[in-house]
């Protein structure tokens, strides 16, 4: 089968990449691959500490693609003879106030419930673990299971895989027989046939799609450097510090991801409030990061639904979609690239399909 694949992301490149394993022919349609919310992504595969309270059966989802994760990696490395950074090193998840504390052990209480792995320590134990952490921190809970990868390195080696495939071109719109998606018209007028396309445009869109129900969800993102000799920290560290979220994840070569904020003003730079403020809280965190340099600032949109899960379904007989992923599109690549594959096979059998159903929200009304 031959399989029109628009947008190169981290979902269209994984989805491609299954593809192309079960025997398919692919082609990639993108202007600027790599380039949208997978260039600004932390990677964090976070199951447990992405668990928050209203989010329904999205935890299923995170934790079955993060089990995923090693397989994934180890196919990528044997395919392509390039092995992504992927760390299985844990996170740690602190709060700075008695209140934040408060919040950090409801949602662990949560998460264990939920029967992912949720640990409280003290703080001395976690200071034990991260001996930059800030003294006055008031409590931390270990994810034993929640891990990292460097998305960009997932990214360079199936985009450098793959990239016999790829149109570098916008695709204009889909082309139908009337009942069925048959190809795609590139913005220079090519048309692309095939038996499946796949529509993986984050928040991209294209004629002949309706109108889906996703909003941009910025984010500011530093990358710093960390200082010579060891590493300041060897795991992800997430905190809460007066209810506001931050994070840093330590890269296997000294430098840190710091992020990030959320925001719906529109705003496509870098917001300069939102990076004093995750300087500010992550300082609080731990002090030593005012030793490091700034190596880039980042802003990019995520492609979020109202309930933070994918819209991943068939919407004609030629017609796939597979976007919105959400602030998770890096930890649910693996689970949302068999899901796809198995929808262009015509299999709808797995028991997550239908908690990503994109027709789930016109139904509710
Ligand atoms: C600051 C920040 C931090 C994040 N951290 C994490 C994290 O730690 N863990 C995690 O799991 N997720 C994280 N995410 C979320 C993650 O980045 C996204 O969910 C994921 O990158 C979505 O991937 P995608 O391929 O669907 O979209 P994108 O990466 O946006 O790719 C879409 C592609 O489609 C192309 N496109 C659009 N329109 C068209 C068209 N008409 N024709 C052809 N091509 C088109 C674009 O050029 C682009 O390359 C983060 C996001 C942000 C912004």
């Amino acid at each position: 089968m031959h399989v029109n694949i628009v947008g190169a992301g981290i979902i269209g490149l994984a989805v491609a990449f299954e593809l192309e394993s079960r025997a398919h022919t692919v082609t990639l349609i993108d202007p600027a691959p790599g380039q949208g919310a997978s260039y600004a992504a932390a990677g964090m595969l976070a199951p447990a500490a992405e668990t928050v309270w209203g989010n329904g059966p999205l935890h299923q989802l995170l934790a079955a693609s993060n089990a995923a994760y090693p397989q994934f990696i180890e196919r990528i490395a044997s395919a392509t003879g390039q092995r992504p950074d992927y760390l299985q090193n844990s996170t740690l998840v602190v709060a700075a106030e008695p209140a934040d504390r408060e919040a950090l052990h409801e949602l662990a209480e949560l998460q264990i419930s939920l029967g992912l792995s949720a640990q409280k320590l003290l703080p001395s134990q976690a200071r034990k673990l991260e001996p930059a952490l800030a003294a006055n921190i008031s409590g931390a809970v270990l994810c034993q299971d929640d891990h990292q990868v460097d998305p960009r390195s997932i990214v360079k080696i199936l985009l450098e895989h793959l990239r016999p495939h790829l149109v570098e071109e916008r695709a204009q719109a889909l082309v139908t027989d009337g009942k069925r998606t048959t190809a795609v018209r590139t913005a220079s007028g090519r048309i692309l046939e095939a038996e499946q396309t796949i529509v993986a445009t984050g928040l991209g869109t294209l004629d002949g799609l309706n109108e889906l129900p996703l909003r941009p969800v910025y984010g500011d993102i530093l990358r710093i450097q960390g200082p010579a000799g060891p590493p300041l920290i060897t795991r992800t560290i997430r905190g809460i510090v007066h209810r506001k979220q931050v994070y840093l994840v330590p890269r296997r070569d000294g430098s840190l991801v710091l992020g990030a904020s959320v925001r719906e003003d529109r705003q496509q730079a870098v917001n300069i409030g939102a990076m004093h403020l995750l300087l500010d809280n992550a300082r609080k965190l731990v002090p030593g990061i005012s030793d490091c340099t700034l190596n880039e600032a980042t802003a990019r949109a995520r492609p979020a639904t109202p309930d933070d899960r994918p819209l991943l379904g068939r919407l004609d007989p030629g017609l796939l979609l597979c976007t919105g992923y959400s602030r998770h599109g890096v930890l649910l690549a693996p689970l949302g690239a068999t899901l796809t594959a198995d929808l262009a096979h015509g299999h709808q059998s797995h028991p997550l399909h239908q908690a990503v159903d994109p027709h789930r929200f016109a139904n509710a009304t």
